[in-house]
């Protein structure tokens, strides 16, 4: 057990290895898995999932941002690091000094890009209907005229799917549209000559929901690290993923509050009878949505405890009333196993209103990534 934390984050490389063969199970052998690991690995921590996911076999990796990319590339990753959105030009040289692949967010940002006039590699984007990047897929005349650009080397051309979480049949439709959309697009470059370029269009949800795609790449974030967004997704594919991440920090305090007595900031939780309550060594600043108060539950020694009053920056309160042998120290869970019980950051999310995405990209740089 990890000793000497206030809060922090522990990650199971296990796990992480079972995600991945569990993906590579789904997707065809010639289709390579290039992991999201975006926003810090979706809070996981950048550098080490990637040198972990490095030892596994993995050889591209996408993230959003080019400082995303350097950190890891300084970090001593190698083989391939697409940057999944818009990259200023003040800072093209640095896309070349890396060896990083950048986006084509659009046909104008292509003509930009190539006239920085040093050799670049890129992948184009293509709106299939979310209509965020990308170069809508029914321009097809000015996708093609990205080839005369002398100083893009363009090795591949991808799509984004918007509502591949959601099986209805309107969601399906919209779906299977947005993957044509996309065959259009590389078969009218195909009939102009125009081949050897890779292709990708599937996130998590793309993989999980429609396992039978072959493409080359498969860009899995949320679910590689073995969450899912919300409580209530319903697969198409079965599949058996196991959390990477664990959230916990520890027993600050006990004391008492008596019948009557409020705590916490704004006094917006009174005792209706005398309580045993602990403060915890985290709060909101690293990552535990503020919405929580009065609402959340964590477990300590194998025991559920409410979460009471305000959430603070740095600290929070919980109800250990019917919590036996609580001392400081001892081990909160905010995400993860205490006995056997099981917080799991979609559920965590769903009390927050939000979706595990957003919960765990948050995951503050206070806290330590431990690797268990
Ligand atoms: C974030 C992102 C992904 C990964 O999405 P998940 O749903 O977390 O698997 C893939 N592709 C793009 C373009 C993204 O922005």
């Amino acid at each position: 057990m990890y000793q000497k934390g206030r809060a922090w984050v522990e990650l199971n490389r296990h796990h992480l290895a079972h995600n991945l063969e569990q993906f590579k199970k789904i997707l065809s052998i010639e289709c390579e898995i290039m992991p999201a690991i975006k926003a810090n690995a979706y809070g996981h921590g950048a550098v080490l999932v990637a040198k972990m996911l490095q030892d596994l076999g993995i050889e591209s990796f996408c993230v959003a941002s080019v400082d995303e990319a350097i950190e890891l590339r300084e970090a001593g990753i190698l083989g391939q690091i697409l940057i999944l959105s818009y990259t200023s030009p003040y800072r093209f040289s640095e896309l070349r000094r890396y060896s990083l692949t950048q986006t084509v967010v659009d046909c104008s940002y292509a003509e930009e890009l190539n006239d920085y006039g040093e050799n670049v590699e890129v992948h184009i984007g293509v709106d299939t209907g979310m209509h965020r990047l990308g170069e809508r897929s029914d321009n097809i005349e000015n996708i093609c005229k990205i080839w005369e650009c002398d100083h893009l080397n363009i090795t591949g051309v991808f799509s984004h799917l918007c509502v591949s979480d959601g099986n209805s049949e309107t969601e399906r439709e919209f779906t299977l549209k947005q993957i044509s959309e996309f065959n259009s697009v590389v078969t009218a470059l195909h009939k102009r000559g125009i081949c050897g370029f890779k292709t990708h269009i599937q996130g998590s949800y793309g993989i999980l929901n429609y396992p039978f795609l072959r493409f080359d790449y498969a860009r899995p974030g949320i679910a590689l690290y073995g969450a899912f967004s919300t409580p209530h997704d319903r697969l198409l594919c079965e599949v058996e993923l196991k959390p990477v991440l664990s959230l916990k920090a520890r027993v600050e305090c006990v004391k008492r509050l008596y019948a009557g007595e409020a705590a916490g900031y704004g006094l917006t939780y009174t005792a209706k009878r005398e309580m045993k309550i602990a403060a915890v060594s985290i709060g909101y600043a690293d990552g535990i949505p503020r919405e929580l108060s009065n609402k959340g539950f964590v477990l300590v020694n194998g025991q559920k405890a409410a979460m009471i009053g305000r959430i603070c920056m740095d600290q929070l309160l919980i109800d250990v009333s019917e919590v036996s042998g609580v001392s400081p120290g001892d081990e909160v869970v905010f995400i993860g196993k205490s006995g056997g019980h099981e917080i799991l950051a979609s559920d965590f999310a769903y009390h927050a209103n939000t979706i595990s995405n957003e919960i765990l990209s948050r995951l503050g740089n206070r806290l330590e990534r431990v690797l268990i």
